[in-house]
């Protein structure tokens, strides 16, 4: 025998519980199923631990998407003033970091218990552990058969998220279920992701893990100015994710290390001025010791600026503000923050991110083809489609 809901959302994290939330607040039965153990395991193990809910900045110019404006709806529907306004009626310490990054002060755990207990007030029933085995249409109700219960819902939402960390639950089920109902999906690739290196470069590189870097990271499609981080398996840090979600296999990226200095102006004054100090001091100033010897050639750190010619600066220079660097690979979905590509957005109402083949069936969060920047532009992305779905399901 069939259970009766008025809505039935597949997965309960981000968006999964903000629309649950919004759909039990307008009366509707509502229940949530998640194959994981836990509700909201990604939130928990966001930010660091910290989750980085939202951004004080967000403008669809902050997403990557096969339509740019399909966010935009949802986006300026429930912005992050409102996700921070809910934060601070739960009186959840929260602090600013750069770029208008939004961080909770203790633990993420406060985000994910602030939507549990809304959803709990909503009366919105969340089943873990619950395996979804099937779903089609009949009569214009959807039949979900899982490992718990079969239903029948009116509504029905898919907010299973993207592939990235498949160790914490993430599937293609989402995809699966939009191609199953007509839908187009735009192939996935993982986003916001450290870089492999081609293994010559892994050789040097390895060994100066740990070191942190302020640079400009660009390719032709965009450019990001933050840290890079060398690491054992290669480059990360803030710079090296933002510019992932960018990046075409086979691509060379162009890394300015020091955005702030015209260093072929600055070795030739200091020529004037300090002809006798040795170049490895000069660039000291600037770079880490232990990255400019293994970047450099060792005779020639070691030459005064009085020996070394101009064109030599110049070629210095391009080394420095024009590093080039051809990554292997990225580490892809194991340590990926997001998807890029999903769900076709032409597909969907931007409104209420109802299917356009199949009413009742709603696509929302990562699943749909809207990627953010690293800055807790992902989680505003899926309150506010999230948010959107609950007004009318
Ligand atoms: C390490 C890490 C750190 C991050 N930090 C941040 C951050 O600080 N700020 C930010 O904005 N974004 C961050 N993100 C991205 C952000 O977590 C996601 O964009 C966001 O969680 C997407 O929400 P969602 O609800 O669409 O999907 P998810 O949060 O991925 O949730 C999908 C849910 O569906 C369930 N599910 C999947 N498949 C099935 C299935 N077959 N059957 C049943 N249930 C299923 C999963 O168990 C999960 O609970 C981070 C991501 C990672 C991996």
């Amino acid at each position: 025998m069939n259970k009766t809901v008025d809505v039935l959302i597949i997965g309960a994290s981000a968006s999964g519980l903000m629309c649950a939330i919004e759909a039990g607040k307008r009366g509707r039965n509502v229940v949530v199923l998640d194959h994981a153990n836990k509700a909201g395991k990604k939130i928990l193990m966001s930010g660091g631990g910290r989750c980085n809910f939202t951004n004080m900045d967000i403008s669809a110019d902050n997403y990557i998407s096969h339509n740019p404006h399909f966010c935009k709806s949802a986006l300026s529907r429930y912005t992050q003033w409102d996700f921070i306004a809910l934060v601070c009626d739960y009186n959840i310490p929260y602090h600013e970091r750069s770029h208008g990054q939004l961080f909770c002060d203790d633990s993420a755990k406060d985000i994910l218990n602030m939507l549990l207990s809304e959803c709990a007030h909503a009366g919105v029933d969340i089943r873990l552990n619950c395996s979804i085995e099937n779903i089609h249409k009949e009569n214009d109700r959807y039949i979900i058969n899982t490992s718990l219960d079969d239903y029948s819902a009116e509504s029905v939402v898919i907010a299973s998220g993207g592939l990235s960390i498949p160790k914490m639950g993430a599937t293609g089920f989402g995809y699966n279920i939009a191609k199953r109902f007509g839908h187009t999906v735009h192939p996935t690739t993982a986003g916001l992701v450290p870089f492999t290196l081609q293994p010559d470069d892994k050789a040097w590189l390895a060994e100066l893990s740990g070191i942190a870097i302020e640079c400009v990271v660009s390719n032709k499609r965009n450019s990001f100015r933050e840290n890079i981080l060398l690491t054992h398996r290669g480059l990360s840090g803030p710079a090296i994710l933002q510019i992932s979600s960018y990046w075409h296999a086979g691509e060379t990226l162009s890394i300015n290390l020091l955005p702030d200095v015209d260093i072929e102006t600055l070795l030739k004054t200091k020529q004037q001025t300090q002809a006798k100090t040795h170049l490895k001091t000069i660039l000291a100033e600037h770079l880490p010791k232990r990255f400019i010897a293994a970047l450099l050639d060792e005779q020639l750190l070691n030459q005064p600026l009085q020996s070394i010619s101009h064109d030599r600066f110049k070629t210095i220079s391009k080394q420095l503000h024009q590093w080039q660097i051809k990554p292997n690979s990225t580490e892809g979905y194991r340590t990926a923050e997001v998807t890029l590509g999903g769900v076709n957005c032409d597909e969907l109402s931007s409104k209420t991110m109802e299917s356009n083949y199949s009413t009742g069936l709603y696509f929302v969060g990562e699943v749909v083809d809207v990627t953010g920047w690293l800055g807790g532009y992902n989680f505003q992305w899926a309150w506010s489609s999230g948010w959107c779905a609950g007004q009318v399901v």
